[in-house]
Order: structure tokens, then sequence, then C-alpha cells
């Protein structure tokens, strides 16, 4: 057990030839982390958690400082997904915190396992409205953006108040735990041996949960008698770390499978069974889907309609019994955690499990075969000015000498070509913009990325998307992290063409000024900052850059002209249909 240290100017006299050492709750938060072996805080400081945030540096944690809290939250957030710990964000009251619960309300619902720990105000004041300095009632804003919210308002409460946010945070399916610190709990003192015993070393906080013998049996039998299976891997699955499992069950049963966006690399994007390359045809041919960590929200067209053609039973591996039958009929839900169920799957199939019917799969190969053909085309082609294929098809190629290396990847077309055109070799070493399909997550993630796995990070960011985050890349040259940046700079939203048709000098709202020089912006911090405007120009830089293990941005000048209208969302962007007389 880590010991507490006692503050000496806290110590209380009790009488004159005795003194009682204390604690106080500063000291028994980062007791209380430390305890349940959290090492790392992303955070910003300010009124009232300065002092806790230097005590956590002066106890050996890492205290990751940034410049905006939305992006604080984020890294904690990634840091949660690739660790199955909850990753720690601490802000300060209000502005503070609700720029924190925009990250916390985003893990929530990708479900990555996270705390949000925020200072708040005196609770008298705010439960009177009498106007404190930054006054909010922050419990009650987390609760709804939140998988669970607690307040600690007793010194002695922390050690169990930081356990129920881990258990909350990491069991079951995981999410954003808020936890409301008022100032004055950060300063109340207590006998340094109660702080002692009141803290809480939480024993299995992932539990297994085995699914039932029943369960697995009748997703078995639907898989043994369909035609053309699929199997959908999800970052559900990706999360679970049970990758040597996952790949026997699909190679096992021979089954083509699709990963989701953050699923890529749980088997080698280059796999024989990958369907990635007939996505269309194997989701609309498919007549048993078997999801693995995957829900059937928007990214999967909510399971039903033209994406989906012909009529399918679903077989559902979920955590969460509440998710089944949220958009369609599961016909064989299956209810336990990832690994226990792949395993259970496994032993329920036996070793003479039959294999898909071979046209189903000649029949995909053929498809993937036509489509990757026309794919190495297009990214052959090289276009000048540069354009989204030529820039990705570089970094394609880079990163397969690199298999070991953290992308990070957001944008609309960015992200859209960058999706299908860099393969992924590694699980957990994909972080886009995940399940509400945001912008904004690049330089957290990045740094979370890089912080958790010592290993370096390429960020390949749209300049709309880099620019919700931009800032932090003061924090990464502050910290020397190995995170290369490179924006794709089109000169605005989607393109950077649009011009304002009233005839007024503002700018279109879709346009950023012409030609900027984001290289510039990292030099500034002493990062390493290189401009190119080719792919081979591109493919130099970059290796340049990982390979000198620094703070790098690159900016690739790509046709302004290039991108569509919302990248592939096209059909969720309202238009404007009316005509002007
Ligand atoms: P994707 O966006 O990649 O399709 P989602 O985030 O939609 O993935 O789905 C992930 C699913 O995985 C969620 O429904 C969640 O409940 C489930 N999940 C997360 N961790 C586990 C786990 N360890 N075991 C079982 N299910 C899990
Ligand atoms: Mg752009």
């Amino acid at each position: 057990m880590t010991p507490v240290i006692t503050k000496a100017e806290h110590a209380t006299e009790q009488a004159a030839d005795k003194v009682v050492e204390t604690t106080d709750g500063m000291h028994l938060i980062i007791d209380a982390l430390k305890h349940n072996g959290i090492d790392t805080i992303y955070g910003l400081v300010g009124i009232p958690i300065t002092d806790t945030a230097r005590l956590a540096q002066a106890q050996g944690m890492r205290f990751i400082s940034f410049r905006h809290e939305q992006n604080a939250g984020n890294a904690a957030a990634i840091a949660g997904y690739m660790t199955q710990k909850p990753g720690i964000c601490m802000t300060v009251s209000a502005p503070g915190f609700l720029n924190g619960l925009a990250a916390l309300a985003n893990a929530t619902v990708n479900c990555f396992p996270m705390i949000l720990i925020s200072g708040s105000s005196e609770r008298e004041i705010i439960d009177l409205q009498q106007g404190d300095y930054e006054e909010m009632d922050q419990l009650s804003a987390a609760k709804q953006y939140a998988k669970a919210a607690y307040r600690v308002n007793k010194a002695e409460d922390i050690g169990i108040g930081v356990a129920r946010a881990i258990r909350a945070a990491v069991s079951g399916r995981p999410g954003g735990v808020y936890l409301d610190l008022p100032a004055q709990l950060l300063a109340q003192s207590l006998d340094v041996e109660r702080g002692k015993q009141s803290l809480v070393r939480v024993v299995d906080p992932v539990p297994r949960q085995i699914p039932a013998p029943d369960a697995v049996k009748r997703a078995l039998d639907l898989l043994k008698g369909a035609k053309r299976p699929l199997i959908i891997l999800g970052k559900g699955a990706a999360y679970a770390q049970v990758d040597a499992d996952i790949r026997t069950l699909v190679e096992k049963s021979g089954i083509p499978y699709l990963p989701m966006s953050m699923a890529k690399g749980l088997l080698p994007d280059t796999h024989p069974q990958s369907a990635a390359a007939a996505r269309s045809f194997v989701l609309a041919q498919a007549d048993v889907v078997m999801l693995i960590g995957a829900r059937l929200n928007w990214l999967l067209a909510h399971g039903k309609g033209k994406t989906w053609g012909a009529p399918k039973q679903f077989i559902q591996i979920d955590i969460s019994p509440t998710e089944i039958d949220s958009n369609v009929a599961i016909a064989a839900p299956v209810i336990g955690d990832i690994g226990s169920c792949v395993v259970a799957l496994l032993t329920g199939m036996g070793s003479n499990f039959g294999k898909p019917d071979t046209a189903w799969t000649d029949e995909i190969a053929e498809r993937k075969n036509k489509n990757m053909a026309k794919m190495a085309a297009t990214l052959d082609r090289d276009s000048s000015p540069m354009n989204f294929h030529g820039a990705l098809r570089a970094i394609r190629d880079v990163l397969k000498t690199r298999p070991d290396i953290n992308l990070v990847n957001e944008g609309a077309n960015t992200l859209d070509f960058g999706r299908s055109i860099i393969d992924m070799f590694e699980p957990r070493k994909r972080f886009d913009c995940g399940t509400w399909g945001i912008m904004g997550i690049g330089m957290g993630y990045a740094i979370g990325a890089a912080i958790t796995s010592g290993l370096p990070v390429v960020a390949v960011e749209g300049d709309s998307a880099f620019g919700f985050s931009g800032m932090e890349l003061e924090t990464i040259c502050r910290y020397q992290l190995p995170i290369v940046t490179v924006i794709f700079n089109n000169n605005g939203v989607y393109k950077g063409s649009d011009v304002n048709p009233s005839g007024t000098p503002d700018p279109a709202p879709c346009s950023f000024v012409k030609g900027a020089r984001y290289d510039k912006m990292i030099e500034a911090f002493g990062g390493i900052g290189y401009n190119v405007a080719t792919p081979a120009e591109l493919t130099k830089a970059l290796v340049e850059a990982i390979a000198s293990g620094k703070p790098a941005l690159i900016n690739a000048a790509i046709d302004e002209t290039a991108g569509t209208e919302s990248g592939r969302l096209t059909s969720l962007n309202p238009q404007s249909t009316a005509t002007k007389k």
C-alpha cells in the first residue's frame, strides 16, 4: 500500500507534547488513484485544483498539462480505450468542467472508460444561487452526459468515491464517469491513519460476464444454417483485448469479416478473409450477420434499408443487454464479455465446424479483387495539385513499414478516404471520430496515444478538423512527444473553393485563408515544420519526421477542389431545396 504522505502545515496539536499527523483531501485523491494503479492525469490547472496537480507530480504521477480541457479529456478517453483502465481528466470548475464534459460525453457514447474530476465552488452558495466564482451545479449537468456521476463531500469518503468511479467506468459497458470535488473538500484535513484506512483498492474492476450456454447454442445453430455468413468486428472487440481468440474464431469459422473503423488491425487489413473491399456487396448479400462489439447505429445504417438488401438474421455479442433489438430484431443475442463469449463459441464449434459455401467466398474474392484493382489505379494516378488519394497513398506506404505506429485520423474527406486507404496491421492503433463522427479529437487522441503507448503517432488531419485542437501543438512540443501531424490543407471545410455569392467582402463559410502554412505554427514552439506539395515530398518528409522522434508537422497542400461536401455523409446534410423567384 502506498503510504499516505502527511502535510506538515496541516498538523494540528492535540496536546502540548503530542502532534497528530494529518492528511487532506488533495493528498487523499492522489493516494486513492495511485492505490488503484493509476499513474497519469490529463488536465488543465486553475482554481481550485492547481495544488492538487502539483501534488500529483510531486507524488510521482504524470500530470499532462493541456491548453484546453476538451483535449485533455479526449486524451484521457483514448488512454482508457487503449488500457481498459479509466483515463483521468482533471479540470477547474464551471467553464473548465464544461469543456471537459464534451469529452466525457464523447467517451460515454464511444464506450471508453474515463473519469472527469472537476473542482467545484462552494455548495452553500451554488445551491442558493448566490453567485460564486465559477458557480455551477456541475453534478446535475454531468449526470445526463455520463454513465455515472458522484460527489464526495467528506475527505474520509474520497477512497470510496474513487472506487465507485473506477468501477462505474470500467465494468459492464465502459463509459465516462464524473467525480465532483468541492474546493472545501480538497483542503479538508483528516487524521492520517484514518485517511490511510479509508482508501479502497478495487477488486476485480472488470468482472468477467459468462454468456448463458443456451444463448451460445442458439447463435451457433444460426451460424451453422447460414449460406452467406458475415462477421462484423467493432471497437468493442478491439477494446476487449482478446485479439488471438478473435482471430481464431474468424479463421476457424472461415467466415468473411468486416472491421469497423477502429477495429481495423484487430486482424491485419490484408487478411484474406477481410471483406472490407467488398463492403457494400457483403452487407447487402449476407444472410446471417454476427456482430462482435459493434452497434447497429448510423455507422451501420441502423441494420436496415437499402444498405442491408436481402433479409437477414443477426447474432449480436455484447456486454450490454439493452443494446439488443436497438434498431432491428436480433435473432440470437449473446450477452457477456467478448472474451468469455468468444471462448464459449470456440468451444461450442468443436473441431469440425463447416466452412461457408465457396460460392459465397469466391464471389466476395472476385468483387474484392475488382474493387482493389480499381482503387490501385486511382491511387497510382499522380495528379497535380496533389489530391487526397495521392497524399494518402504516400502515407499508406510509409505506415506499412511501421505497423507499430499509432494513427489518428479525422476530417471529412481526409477521414473517409483515409479509413479505406490506410491499412492497419495491429489492434488498437487506429483512433478516429468514432461513434459520433465528430471532429476535434485529433491532438487530444494523439497525445493520449503517445503517452500511453510510448510509441510514435501520425495524426492525419483535415485542416478544418485540426483547428479544433491545434493549440495543443504547444503541449506536444513541451512534452517532446513523437507526434507527426499531417495537415491535409485544402483551404477550407470540405473544399476551399467556395465563394461568397453576395458580393460582400466576407469569405464563404467553408473557406479558410488560402495557402496557409500550418508548418509555421509548430516552428513557433520549437517543433519541425515541413511544407509539401507532392506525394514524393510528403513521403520524404514523413519518413524523416518519424525517424527524428520529434514533434513535427507536415503541411500538405491538397487541391482545393478535390473534396466533396460532407465527405460521405452527404445524405445527412440538408441542402436548400428552395427555388428563388
Ligand atoms: P463500432 O463503432 O466499432 O461499431 P461500437 O462502439 O458501436 O463499435 O460498439 C461497441 C460495443 O461493444 C458496445 O455495444 C459495447 O457495449 C460493446 N462492448 C464494449 N466492451 C465490451 C466487452 N469487453 N465485452 C463485450 N462487449 C463490449
Ligand atoms: Mg479542408
